[in-house]
């Protein structure tokens, strides 16, 4: 069914460029054009309804204390610091991070980047970041998706933020199986030495934003912020589109 698919990517595409005032969700006119949301699925969307983990960005009750870490990720030792989402892998946000896998979407990723960066002005109040750096793909993937989503959403990340952005201060060396249908353990074993840090970017006692698209036990940011700690980072924010 993959033609069907790819059909249906492509009509979709063409629907956008012929009448670029639709919602890229619901397909009903939008007053804003150029958000590419409508108002009501921009709200449903790009709005979290919960509460979540400062350490981990878990999903957590809404009379949690949850400044630092959850029960979840008290006893995981992640090698990032803190973390924040947009919102739970779920719904509306779940379609959407679906979508910008299926296919070179970098302008559908740009339009849910801006969204993002727009709806999370206090987020990073108290934490002075020095650059932004993406969750990178193996070159193969990233070659076959025609972009990398992340890289995409960090960029936003470092013009928000006014920061340098780094898409190849970490590299991905190895083209590893799909991490779903993993248990926790083997996640982390799978991406062990995944990834390795550029040497000609000084990362020495920087902050470094980490962006990733979906967040499920953490394996995948928590290695790529232990290899950006070992070359010398000193801490490592996380921020996720959606949280699993
Ligand atoms: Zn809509
Ligand atoms: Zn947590």
């Amino acid at each position: 069914m993959t033609w069907f698919v790819a059909g249906r990517t492509l009509a979709h595409g063409l629907i956008q460029i012929l009448y670029p005032n639709l919602c890229w969700h619901c397909r009903q006119p939008i007053a804003a054009p150029g958000s590419g949301f409508c108002e009501a699925c921009a709200k449903a969307i790009f709005s979290d309804p919960f509460s979540s983990c400062g350490g981990c960005a878990a999903t957590v009750g809404p009379h949690s204390a949850t400044e630092k870490e959850c029960p979840t990720c008290r006893d995981q030792g992640f090698a990032f610091k803190a973390a924040f989402r947009l919102g739970p892998y779920d719904g509306g946000l779940r379609e959407i991070i679906l979508r910008l896998k299926d296919g070179s979407r970098e302008g559908l990723a740009e339009l849910v980047a801006a969204q993002w960066v727009a709806g999370a002005t206090a987020t990073l109040a108290n934490e002075p970041i020095d650059c932004v750096v993406p969750v990178p793909l193996h070159w193969l993937r990233r070659w076959r998706r025609g972009y990398n989503q992340s890289a995409t959403l960090a960029k936003a990340w470092a013009a928000r933020l006014r920061v340098p952005f780094l898409p190849r201060a970490l590299r991905r060396i190895k083209n590893t199986k799909q991490q779903s249908g993993l248990s926790p353990a083997a996640r982390r074993a799978n991406i062990h030495g995944v990834f390795r840090a550029a040497k000609s970017i000084p990362l020495a006692a920087k902050t470094v934003l980490l962006i990733d698209d979906v967040m499920t036990t953490g394996s995948t940011a928590h290695e790529a912020a232990r290899t950006l700690r070992a070359a010398g980072a000193r801490r490592v924010v996380l921020g996720i589109l959606a949280r699993a």
